[in-house]
């Protein structure tokens, strides 16, 4: 079966895993595991419980350090529905997207997990105190904990899946916002197992950047380290399908001393400079987004529909983004016209 496929399947084994969770819960009202989800993970830290959300979430730890973010390519489900919509509207209508994103941008998913983190543990704890002690309850909350409303789960599969693709590319969400991915970054180096050179084949030609979706230099990374380091590589294995040659390979441990030719290098310098320029503007998009996004987390959210919070992170950036774009482009015309009129 080829790799891509059991992708696949691997989704939709954890749907299927999700679904027989909620039947269990709520209509076999079998409560022996609550909430996986991140929130629980954190609500659960901030009373003293460790629950099934904690359990879950340190697997998936001790799977960051086995095989790095294998995680967010193999098991999210919200990375296999980007998967699919990335799949209908830019491979089957062949919409054009955008490709060269700045890499700073990445910044942003770091302050979503601290806005997370101070609403659901650190504000509590900063204000009632770390809890005296853990207790272990794996019933501890609901697996759907009742926010989510249907416009609010609309909001988020156009929003983050269309939307955000046309504005920034293949997996906008999991590089540009999403905060467990920042979190599991974090240690994705130290994984053992990654995309590595295993010949001597290589010849330089780039489809292996093409083709991965979360934009990591693989050439540049396979140039300097012999093996993808990237912390954004989430182990989907695209590249090792598409190389021509079978140059690379997931592995664990080392690779030994495998390097790239002369000819690749020489390749591999021409698009990491292609891929790594940044501008002053892309610095004001980020400081402007975490300076909002800062401002509302301290003055309190309280009251606010769950629409308007599942919209807040994706909305903001497209406004900051297009109010920064348009400024500048004005700008630009402003000059020309003075310029032409001397
Ligand atoms: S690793 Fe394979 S796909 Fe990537 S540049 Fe080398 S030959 Fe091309
Ligand atoms: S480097 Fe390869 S394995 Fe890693 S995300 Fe890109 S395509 Fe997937």
């Amino acid at each position: 079966m080829k790799i891509q496929t059991l992708r696949t399947w691997s989704r939709i084994l954890l749907l299927l895993l999700m679904a027989l969770h909620i039947t269990t819960w709520y209509v076999l009202n079998i409560h022996a595991a609550g909430s996986i989800g991140i929130e629980a993970l954190f609500s659960g830290l901030s009373r003293g419980v460790l629950n099934a959300g904690f359990i879950f979430w340190m697997l998936v730890f001790l799977s960051v350090l086995l095989f790095g973010r294998a995680f967010c390519g193999w098991f999210c489900w919200f990375g296999g529905y980007l998967d699919l919509v990335e799949w209908s509207i830019a491979d089957k209508l062949k919409i054009k997207l955008p490709r060269s994103m700045p890499l700073y941008l990445a910044a942003i998913p770091f302050v979503v997990l601290f806005v997370k983190m101070y609403g659901s543990f650190l504000l509590n704890w900063l204000q009632g105190g770390i809890p005296a002690g853990f207790t272990l309850n794996l019933a501890d909350s609901e697996p759907w904990g009742g926010q989510q409303t249907g416009l609010s789960i609309l909001i988020t599969a156009v929003l983050y899946g269309p939307v955000l693709l046309y504005f920034f590319g293949r997996h906008a969400w999991c590089r540009y916002l999403c905060p467990i991915g920042a979190l599991l970054k974090i240690f994705n180096r130290i994984g053992i197992g990654k995309v590595k050179l295993i010949n001597d084949a290589c010849t330089g030609c780039g489809k292996c950047n093409r083709v991965c979706v979360m934009q990591v230099n693989v050439l540049g990374d396979l140039k300097n380290y012999g093996q993808v380091n990237s912390s954004d590589c989430i182990r989907c294995l695209k590249c090792t399908d598409e190389c021509p040659v079978g140059a690379i390979a997931f592995q664990m441990g080392r690779n030994g001393e495998i390097t790239l030719g002369a000819e690749a290098a020489g390749r591999a310098d021409k698009i990491s400079l292609k891929r790594r320029r940044m501008s002053a503007l892309d610095i004001t998009i980020v400081v402007m987004w975490v300076g909002i996004t800062l401002f509302f987390t301290f003055n309190g959210r309280q009251g606010v529909p769950q629409e308007i919070k599942v919209a807040m992170s994706a909305g903001l950036l497209l406004i900051v983004y297009g109010v920064v774009r348009t400024a500048d482009s004005l700008l630009k015309f402003a000059k020309y016209r003075i310029m032409g009129t001397k």
